[in-house]
C-alpha cells in the first residue's frame, strides 16, 4: 500500500461510478489522484474534463485524469463500477452472465499492470462480482471487497431512526447476506443506544411492533427495485457508500461496514462472499464480525449463502 499518495483508479464511469467520483471530489481530502477508465474512452475522457472544471470549487485538491489499465500500477484502490444497469424487472442475479464477461476484461489487465492494492466491488450482482473478482486475481481475500450491505444498512439505519425518532447514528442495526432479494435484518442485533430493540418490542405499552419493524425491513429489501422503477438506475445512494467504504480503507480506520467478504467459516460456512458487519482498515477486511444470530436468523443467513453458492457455481470458474 502506497502512503504518501493516495490514488485511486475507477473503471466503469457510468452513473454508479461518476456518482462515486463526484461524492469523492465533494467530501475531499480522501484522495490525491483519481484514474478514470471506460470502455468508452471518450465517456471517460469527458466526465475528467467536468470534474476538473469543479475542482477550483472544491475542497480537496486532486489529480483527475483519464487513464489506461497500466495506471493501476501503483494505484491503492481500484474501484470496479463497470457492467450491465439492472434493468426494470430484472433480478441481480440475472446479470450475472453478462458482467463476468464484463470482468474478465478488466481484472486481467488490472493485475498484469502490478496492481497490489484493494479491489472495491460495486457491480450487480455484487456478491457473485466480488468473488469472481477473488477467483479471477487470486489477490488475497482481504484484499477483495464488495459494496454488499452497506448500503442497505444505511437505508435500514435511516429507516429505524425515523420510526424511533431517533438519530440514526444512535441505532445499531445491520442488513446482512446477498445483497438482493434474499437479504435480511437479525432482528435480535438490532440496538437503540445500547437496549435491544427486541426488548422495546416486547412491551405491551410500547407503541413499536414487530409488524413495524417488518415493514421496514421489507422496505429497505425493496428500495432498489423502487428507485428502478421511479428513475431508471440507482447511483447516488451507492456512490456515497463506496466513498465511505474507499475513505475507510485509505484512512485506516477500523471502521465496521457491511461489505461483502469471504467467510472462512464464520457463520458456519466458508467460500461465500456475502454482506456481513467487517473491520475495514488498510489493508482491506481486518476481520469479520460474528454476530450471535438467533437460529432462525442464521437458518436465513445459510439460505441466503446458499442463494449465492448456487449462482456462483453455475458459472463454472
Ligand atoms: P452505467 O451503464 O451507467 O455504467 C456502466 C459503465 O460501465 C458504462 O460507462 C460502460 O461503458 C462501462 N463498461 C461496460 N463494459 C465495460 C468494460 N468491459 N470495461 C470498462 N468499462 C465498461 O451503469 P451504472 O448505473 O453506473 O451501474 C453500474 C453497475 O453498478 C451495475 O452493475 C449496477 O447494477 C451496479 N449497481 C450496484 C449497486 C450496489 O448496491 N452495489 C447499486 C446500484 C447499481
Amino acid at each position: 500500500m502506497n502512503t504518501d499518495k493516495r490514488k485511486v483508479v475507477l473503471i466503469g464511469t457510468g452513473m454508479v461510478g461518476m456518482s462515486f467520483a463526484y461524492s469523492l471530489v465533494n467530501q475531499g481530502g480522501i484522495c490525491n489522484e483519481l484514474v478514470l477508465i471506460d470502455l468508452n474512452k471518450k465517456r471517460a475522457e469527458g466526465e475528467a474534463m467536468d470534474l476538473n472544471h469543479g475542482l477550483a470549487f472544491a475542497k480537496s485538491n486532486m489529480k483527475i485524469y483519464c487513464g489506461e489499465y497500466s495506471d493501476c500500477k501503483d494505484a491503492d484502490i481500484v474501484v470496479i463500477a463497470a457492467g450491465v444497469a439492472q434493468k426494470e424487472g430484472e433480478t441481480r442475479l440475472d446479470l450475472l452472465k453478462r458482467n463476468t464477461e464484463v470482468f474478465r476484461s478488466i481484472i486481467t489487465p488490472v493485475v498484469k499492470s502490478g496492481f497490489d492494492g484493494i479491489f472495491v466491488v460495486a457491480t450487480n450482482p455484487v456478491d457473485i462480482m466480488t468473488r469472481v473478482t477473488f477467483e479471477l486475481s487470486r489477490f488475497g481475500a482481504s484484499k477483495v471487497i464488495g459494496t454488499g450491505t452497506s448500503l442497505d444498512t444505511a437505508r435500514l439505519r435511516y429507516l429505524l431512526g425515523d420510526y424511533f425518532t431517533v438519530d440514526p447514528k444512535n441505532i445499531h442495526a445491520y442488513v446482512i447476506g446477498e445483497h438482493g432479494d434474499s437479504e435480511f435484518v437479525p432482528l435480535s442485533q438490532v440496538m437503540l443506544a445500547t437496549k435491544r430493540v427486541t426488548g422495546i418490542l416486547d412491551d405491551e405499552k410500547s407503541p413499536y411492533t414487530y409488524e413495524g419493524m417488518a415493514r421496514i425491513e421489507e422496505e429497505v429489501r425493496t428500495a432498489a427495485y423502487k428507485i428502478i422503477e421511479a428513475k431508471s438506475a440507482t447511483y447516488y445512494g451507492i456512490g456515497i457508500a463506496l466513498t465511505r467504504i474507499v475513505k475507510a480503507i485509505l484512512g485506516d480506520e477500523n471502521s465496521v461496514l457491511t461489505v461483502s467478504a469471504k467467510l472462512s467459516g464464520e457463520y458456519g460456512t466458508k467460500g461465500v462472499f456475502i454482506g456481513v458487519p467487517s473491520i475495514i482498515g488498510r489493508n482491506g477486511v481486518k476481520e469479520i464480525v460474528e454476530l450471535e444470530l438467533t437460529e432462525d436468523e442464521q437458518e436465513k443467513f445459510l439460505a441466503s449463502a446458499a442463494v449465492l453458492n448456487d449462482a456462483f457455481d453455475g458459472l463454472g470458474i
